[in-house]
């Protein structure tokens, strides 16, 4: 099989970075006391355009919130997880619930941008004022997504079926790194053959432990960005290696005694005439 039929996607936030880029932002750039006071009344995605409002008008420019980006950190296994399964030809994506600038922010600042073909997340943008807005994947006025599992602005599942539809997908496989209930319903989309690794103990993890019979996919847990590094790339050699070494273990095999084999297979077979 050639590596570019395994796709690898990531979610983001605490999967590829530890932490959460939203919270990190809004926690760093001192609007916490906004954010406890509106998340009550705002669901997440609006919520976070507000709180780029809240930082433009304490005087927070888009250049602000980019730096404080780049002081967080992302684990060094991580990044070797992403240049190898890269290197290795895989088709890496991210697809998250955070933004556009967010995301890219961070994996430029290490790197490793480039090893992605795509970005599927929030779009985020820089108006006429300064002021960095915040927008959501799924239109729910517009183009409502109809799956109940998932947040309004995004269904992570919707995404994965639309990879899954182009025409290159059909023979390949998946591996999906998530963590949030968010994982769960593009898990569940995921077929035989395709693999699961959810952060252990986290939400997804949790889900998927209630009721194992629903995926489809093999599940692979990890604990930590070594663990994630370790497992998958574990998982990427075991879908890229050539399928050539089994028979080369019956030629062996047949090699190393071709005399009792001969008598073998005459006496179990004897000539029908
Ligand atoms: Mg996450
Ligand atoms: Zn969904």
């Amino acid at each position: 099989m050639a590596s570019a039929d395994v796709v690898v996607v990531f979610d983001f936030d605490q999967t590829i970075i530890e932490w959460d880029s939203d919270r990190w932002v809004i926690t760093k750039l001192g609007a916490a006391d906004a954010f406890q006071r509106l998340r009550p009344t705002m669901r997440w995605n609006p919520l976070m355009d507000r709180m780029m409002a809240e930082l433009h008008a304490r005087g927070k420019t888009a250049e602000d919130i980019r730096e404080c980006l780049r002081s967080a950190p992302l684990d060094a296994h991580v990044v070797s997880a992403i240049t190898a399964a890269s290197a290795l030809g895989c088709d890496l994506k991210v697809v998250s619930d955070a933004n556009t600038f967010f995301i890219e922010t961070v994996l430029d600042h290490h790197g490793v941008l480039g090893c992605f073909s795509e970005i599927i997340t929030n779009p985020a943008r820089v108006d006429a004022d300064g002021r960095l807005r915040i927008s959501p994947f799924h239109d729910s006025e517009s183009a409502p997504h109809g799956c109940s599992l998932c947040p309004e602005n995004m269904c992570k599942g919707k995404i994965i079926e639309r990879i899954q539809a182009t025409a290159s997908a059909k023979k390949q496989h998946f591996i999906y790194i998530g963590d949030g209930k968010g994982d769960y319903c593009p898990s569940l989309k995921l077929g035989e053959g395709d693999y699961v690794m959810p952060k252990e103990n986290y939400p997804l993890w949790n889900l998927i432990c209630s009721n194992k019979q629903l995926l489809k996919a093999e599940v692979h847990p990890w604990n930590s960005s070594k663990e994630l590094e370790t497992t998958l790339l574990k998982l990427v050699n075991k879908l890229i290696s050539p399928p050539a070494q089994a028979p080369q273990l019956d030629y062996k095999c047949e090699m190393s005694n071709p005399v009792s084999t001969e008598v073998g297979h005459s006496q179990a077979l004897p000539v029908p005439h």
